[in-house]
């Protein structure tokens, strides 16, 4: 079962995937709509065949009520940079209106030379988390899992102390196509995470390889931070990413973007 929004006939329906059928959901909010998951009160009565219908993909959820992201946290994309292993996380964030759905036409940003690609697997929380006594009760806290690009002006990221104008502008999180519920899937710790341009391999790696672990980002974070139901957390960018290239090979007009984690799906995008 997954998880979604689209927009359909010029309205936005929540609704319910199971294999290739859409069920429409009765909800109007992010909160509901995972609540209702989380109560098993969704509506599996009546429904259409994706296939047949004409429909937009739409950032899963509209208003996640925080989205932190964390910076270098494959030790391969550290070093592809010069730079070791961080000792910390290093979190910043993005904005409800950085998202961009599956399947999305995203135009090249005006203030930036060096758009570049970063597919990551973003977690989603369902229960509040805050000053979590230990790593391993992080688990409980998640509510399931998408697939995201953290899309990022390389040449604006590196002007600037912050990183906000950099990574958090509009379209800056193609983000999708839906949400798997953890308690559907085993959990995602040894996972191929992958992206590619054209057809082209760029990133491949596994998630096991992330430097700080999912549930010990979720301890860290809640120390400081209380995570509350819709947030997201994307998790860090494997190697392979274009500006780090020899010679630079960042995102062009036209680009076809092809994202995945493999128990999760795939997230698609383009360039224009
Ligand atoms: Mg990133």
């Amino acid at each position: 079962m997954k998880l979604g929004r689209i927009l359909k006939n010029d309205k936005i329906e929540y609704g319910v995937q199971y294999e290739n059928n859409w069920y429409k959901q009765d909800v109007n909010d992010d909160l509901h709509f995972l609540e209702q998951y989380q109560q098993n009160s969704l509506i599996l009565t009546s429904h259409e065949n994706l296939k047949d219908m004409e429909f937009e993909w739409l950032p899963p959820l509209a208003r996640p009520s925080k989205i932190l992201c964390v910076g270098r946290n494959y030790a391969d994309h550290s070093k592809e940079q010069g730079k070791l292993p961080e000792t910390k996380p290093i979190i910043f964030s993005k904005y409800s209106t950085s998202m961009a759905g599956h399947m999305s036409v995203i135009p090249y940003p005006s203030h930036t030379n060096n758009l570049d690609y970063e597919v990551e697997l973003g977690v989603v929380i369902g229960k509040t988390a805050s000053k979590l006594k230990s790593i391993n009760e992080a688990w409980d806290h998640i509510f399931g899992y998408t697939i995201c690009n953290d899309l990022t002006a390389r040449d604006v990221q590196k002007s600037e102390k912050q990183w906000t104008m950099g990574k958090a502008f509009d379209n800056s999180l193609p983000i999708g196509p839906y949400i798997i519920p953890s308690d559907t899937i085993p959990k995602p710790t040894n996972n191929e995470i992958w992206l590619t341009i054209n057809g082209e391999k760029r990133q491949l790696d596994n998630t096991n390889n992330m430097i700080f672990s999912i549930p010990y980002l979720i301890y860290y974070i809640s120390q400081n931070i209380t995570l509350e139901p819709t947030d997201i957390i994307l998790t860090g960018t494997p190697a392979g990413v274009g500006f780090y290239m020899s010679p630079k090979n960042t995102l062009r007009q036209g680009d076809q973007i092809s994202s995945g984690v493999s128990s999760i799906g795939e997230l698609r995008f383009s360039i224009k």
